[in-house]
């Protein structure tokens, strides 16, 4: 291994300086005095004879070691670990005296709100979502340095959460001992009520609350657009953000929208959103689709999967990566059912034809369109026909009208008492989804996808 990895050694730091972007003066300073050592059970030693020697090796351990890792995994395609050393033999300390066990990282991700499934690894990158990761992963390496906050927007299910996480598992894993919290809107909103509501609600409840989202290095904020009309919960997220923010500490949010277009949200807090970088991440083309389920498919052993069967799902599921990931799960899962079974075209078509078959006709009534909707936004049908009128809920229920108006022969009376509004509700909604359908082409996209949906012919 030794040898191979010495003879692909110029390959790999050609690799590592245009994947990475690493400038001349940095890749000379930093990695041209990287000479490798040993490569014994599956750990790779490289000796760093570059200058300020023991400051040197924590800073190249911090800013490059990981990419160091994935440049000669890729290239060797081997999993291997990395470490750099001193010419004396002397570690990076920091490292060497934190080096925490693989449980006591689970137990941080767990104390965090994290889920360690969601990382930059799992995560595949295309041109919909290239600028949101960078930066993301750029956050992940000096949080509170660079963008603070980081706002990323985009639609149902395309990898907001993900990138998130990703966030907070990157920190955790390089930072023994940085804190993270992954929050999720509605929970922090849930938190601030039952604080309110409260009898017996102190002032040390109160403080603790704020305690718990003060006192850390990275806060995730996820689906931020919960926030939305609800006026005492954003005047403690004002006072959040403001002391993270004047320490340094780094706040990552998701919405579903970029900021100026928040409805219900306060000028002031809008203006704290875009005192940072606003990323978007847009719909997967074709190619980022196939990506996912290629690596999809390639973690489940056992079971033949051919690509016409990915075609299919890519070609059908076009805007929610959760969906697509869905169908593939479905797939596989009747397929385990019957071993030997290999997932091809036929098996594919025969499997999701309640979800896509062209000859599955079914009798389109308002009821069954607020049913595919709601599920496509990942919604209950009681909330897109309830009294609420967050954005969440209200844009999805918006959709419904204009679907509703569009497949069936009914009254706008008769939609408005199926969605539980009036007459007038429904008239603004469905203008206002039609003018969104000409400005906007993720909204386009997200109907053409949810008209198929409704009617597969
Ligand atoms: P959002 O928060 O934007 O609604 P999620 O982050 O929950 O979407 O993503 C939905 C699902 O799709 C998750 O299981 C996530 O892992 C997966 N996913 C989304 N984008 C990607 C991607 N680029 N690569 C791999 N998986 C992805
Ligand atoms: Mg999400």
């Amino acid at each position: 291994m030794f040898e191979v990895l010495s003879e692909k050694w110029p390959e790999i730091l050609d690799f590592f300086k245009s994947e990475y972007d690493v400038s001349d003066v940095s890749f000379k300073t930093w990695i041209l005095p990287l000479e490798i050592k040993s490569v014994e059970d599956g750990l790779v030693t490289l000796v760093f004879t570059g200058p300020s020697e023991s400051q040197g090796l924590k800073y190249i351990n911090k800013k490059y070691l990981s990419f160091l890792k994935v440049s000669i995994c890729e290239s060797l395609d081997e999993d291997l670990d990395l470490q750099i050393i001193l010419p004396n033999g002397e570690m990076d300390n920091s490292i060497a005296t934190t080096n925490e066990s693989k449980a006591q990282l689970l137990d941080r991700i767990k104390d965090s709100n994290l889920s360690e499934k969601f990382t930059f690894d799992s995560f595949v990158v295309g041109s919909n979502n290239n600028a949101a990761q960078v930066t993301a992963l750029a956050v992940a390496e000096s949080p509170g340095e660079t963008y603070n906050p980081l706002y990323i927007y985009g639609g149902v299910g395309l990898g907001k959460t993900h990138l998130l996480q990703a966030i907070g598992n990157f920190v955790l894993e390089q930072n023994p001992e940085a804190t993270v919290l992954y929050t999720y809107s509605e929970s922090f909103v849930n938190e601030v009520i039952d604080l309110l509501a409260g009898k017996h609600t102190v002032q040390e409840d109160i403080q603790r609350f704020r305690n718990k989202y003060r006192n850390v290095d990275v806060l995730l904020l996820d689906d931020i657009q919960f926030f939305s009309n609800k006026d005492r919960c954003q005047e403690e997220l004002f006072n959040i953000f403001n002391d993270l923010h004047m320490k340094h500490k780094q706040i990552v949010i998701t919405s579903d929208k970029i900021p100026k277009d928040m409805e219900g949200i306060s000028e002031r807090l809008i203006n704290r959103f875009e005192m940072g970088l606003t990323v978007d991440i847009q719909n997967p083309d074709y190619e980022t689709r196939m990506a996912i389920l290629l690596n999809k498919a390639k973690q489940e052993s056992g079971i033949e999967i051919d690509n016409s069967a990915l075609d299919y799902i890519a070609n059908n599921f076009i805007s929610n990566v959760r969906e697509l990931e869905g169908s593939f799960n479905k797939l596989v899962a009747y397929a385990k059912m019957k071993p030997g079974t290999v997932i091809d075209l036929d098996f594919a078509k025969d499997i999701l034809k309640d979800m896509i078959d062209p000859d599955n006709k079914k009798n389109i009534t308002c009821e069954s369109i607020i049913e595919i909707v709601a599920e496509h936004f990942d919604l209950s049908t009681k909330d897109l026909i309830s009294d609420k009128r967050s954005a969440d809920i209200a844009w999805p229920r918006q959709i419904c009208m204009y679907l509703c108006r569009y497949f069936t022969d009914d009254k706008l009376e008769t939609i408005a008492k199926a969605l539980n509004k009036t007459h007038g509700n429904v008239i603004y909604g469905i203008d206002k989804v039609k003018k969104e359908i000409e400005t906007d082409p993720n909204t386009r996209a997200t109907v053409e996808v949810l008209k198929k949906k409704v009617d597969p012919e």
